[in-house]
């Protein structure tokens, strides 16, 4: 087979995870290649998935910060071009806050940091199998339009989201099991402009139990939330809509009732809500985006059948949306269709066994680890997914009001090295979405999958340095450490 090139680090996948350990990897000295099956890079954060980057969970519910590093290097670039909303008011700094910037300009700025750092691409190429000696993975075999052909790396990274590599390779994984739980829904996201936001915002003031969404409302004790609590004094302290998202008292607006009366009128589909999330545009212009509007009841995504039947049936729930969304949302009459992400994805999939695999409970006791690569603040789901596509009306898991995991006293936990390196295999790293964890753990923020993927590039590149494999790096990851810390990562000092 035709060997297109060696290189020390190999990446699958140009999700955000996959651009941030190429970044890593380049800067540390790395010879390092991006293989991804599209031309443009991003993943599920520009292409597939939220069309606002929910810049969400850089703190825990005390307000201590968790996440920095190269995310926040990416959203400061952002932010002084005009292409983010501002960092959140000091009283609103907390897990479920999120600062949004704009994911077409964040998907070119992610090639332009690659660019910079010297990383190499192979766009429009499908990693198709691996290439093994014994246990260790020594290269990738791609598919594209010249034929196929063999990349060989002293590291290969899984960063594809879908784990088919890791199959390739022999890696075990768990997937939910559908006959108990519901999968987390994928969608078809889009943006509408053209939106009267000062009538938006008076509708809310006209009907304030609409204000607080159904999926807070569905947790016990909501009222005292600190969520709740911001938003219904934002009520009263804000003449528009737009400053009060612009402070980070809140990301999204849920619009239930109005969904409910579309559905018995018949022009809405029971599958999403009417709700959407904002996102910053060139200009402080803001447009809405919709992210749980058309979503996929029961269809996993690792099985082509259903993955396909689900495109088209995104593309019908999109169409009927719109029309409701018209219709039905005050100061929504004229708004139109600025985007709509090509490719449906999913937040759930494979969960892929690491040398350790993140547990529910080490969510809830904030569990630490000597090779903490990353902070993490995201609660565990406690027997169904977070979205749902099953309750007409919402498009949140509300019924039953779960609580699921939550970290004790507003805390965080570590995401070890260990979880990183696949088990029973050598030569390679798995990051993003295939960082392992069981399948009522949380894996699916974008914030935490690009510091993932720092670490996992940071990693790779020490171990090209080193000549060490990445299984003999666990007994010592402090140099790892010690650059993600210089690179501005927060490894400790929360609670
Ligand atoms: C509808 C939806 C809404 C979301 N909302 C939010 C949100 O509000 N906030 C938030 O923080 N997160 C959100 N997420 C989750 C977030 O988008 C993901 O966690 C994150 O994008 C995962 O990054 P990743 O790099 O691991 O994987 P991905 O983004 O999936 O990237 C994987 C890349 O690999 C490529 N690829 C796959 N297989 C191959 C192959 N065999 N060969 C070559 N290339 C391959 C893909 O094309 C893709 O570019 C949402 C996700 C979805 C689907």
């Amino acid at each position: 087979m035709r060997i297109y090139g060696n290189y020390d680090v190999v990446i699958v996948g140009g999700g955000a995870s996959g651009c941030c350990a190429a970044i890593a990897a380049a800067r540390e000295g790395a010879n390092t290649l991006v293989i991804e099956q599209l031309g443009a890079v991003g993943g599920m954060m520009n292409i597939s998935g939220p069309p606002g980057w929910a810049f969400s969970h850089l703190y825990n519910e005390s307000g201590e910060r968790i996440i920095a590093g190269i995310v926040e290097e990416l959203y400061q670039d952002l932010y002084k071009d005009g292409l983010a909303f501002h960092p959140p008011l000091d009283q609103y700094k907390q897990l479920h806050v999120q600062t949004n910037v704009d994911v077409d300009w964040c998907g070119l700025l992610l090639f332009e940091k690659m660019r910079e750092a010297g990383v190499h691409f192979l766009l429009h190429t499908m990693a198709v199998d691996v290439l093994k000696e014994g246990n260790c993975v020594k290269g990738v075999v791609v598919e594209n339009c010249e034929g196929r052909m063999a990349v060989m790396g002293k590291i290969i990274i899984e960063a594809s989201g879908e784990g088919e590599i890791c199959k390739k390779a022999g890696v075990e994984y768990q997937q939910i099991d559908r006959t108990k739980e519901e999968l987390d829904p994928p969608s078809i996201t889009f943006h509408m402009d053209g939106i009267d936001w000062d009538k938006a915002w008076q509708y809310y003031k006209d009907n304030p139990d609409e204000w607080v969404p159904a999926w807070i409302k569905g947790m016990p004790g909501w009222e005292n939330s600190r969520v709740a609590k911001n938003r219904i004094e934002a009520l009263e302290k804000y003449d528009n809509l737009i400053d009060c998202v612009m402070d980070g008292v809140t990301d999204n607006i849920d619009y239930q009732a109005l969904t409910l009366e579309a559905i018995k009128n018949g022009d809405m589909h029971p599958y999403g809500d009417l709700g959407h999330f904002f996102t910053p545009r060139q200009f402080g212009h803001v447009q809405a985006a919709f992210q749980h509007t058309a979503q996929i009841k029961d269809c996993d995504t690792t099985n082509i059948t259903e993955w396909s039947a689900g495109e088209v049936e995104a593309r019908r729930q999109v169409v009927i949306s719109i029309k409701a969304i018209q219709k039905y949302l005050p100061g929504y009459e004229h708004a139109y269709l600025t985007r709509i992400t090509t490719t449906m994805r999913t937040r759930e999939g494979r969960h892929t066994v690491g040398d350790y695999q993140m547990v529910a409970t080490d969510v809830s006791s904030c569990a630490k680890f000597p090779d903490v690569m990353a902070k993490c603040g995201m609660s565990a789901t406690a027997g169904g997914p977070f979205h749902s596509a099953a309750t007409p009306g919402t498009a949140y898991n509300v019924t039953e009001g779960k609580v699921g995991y939550v970290p004790a006293d507003g805390g965080s936990y570590d995401i070890p090295y260990r979880a990183f390196v696949p088990k029973g295999i050598e030569g390679m790293l798995m990051t993003g979405k295939l960082v392992s964890c069981t399948p009522d753990f949380k894996r699916d923020l974008l914030p935490d999958n690009m510091i993932w993927g720092q670490a996992a590039g940071t990693a790779a590149a020490v171990c090209v340095r080193t000549g060490k494999t990445p299984r003999e790096l666990e007994a010592d990851v402090s140099e790892v450490q010690d650059i993600l810390r210089r690179n501005g990562a927060i490894l400790e000092g929360t609670k």
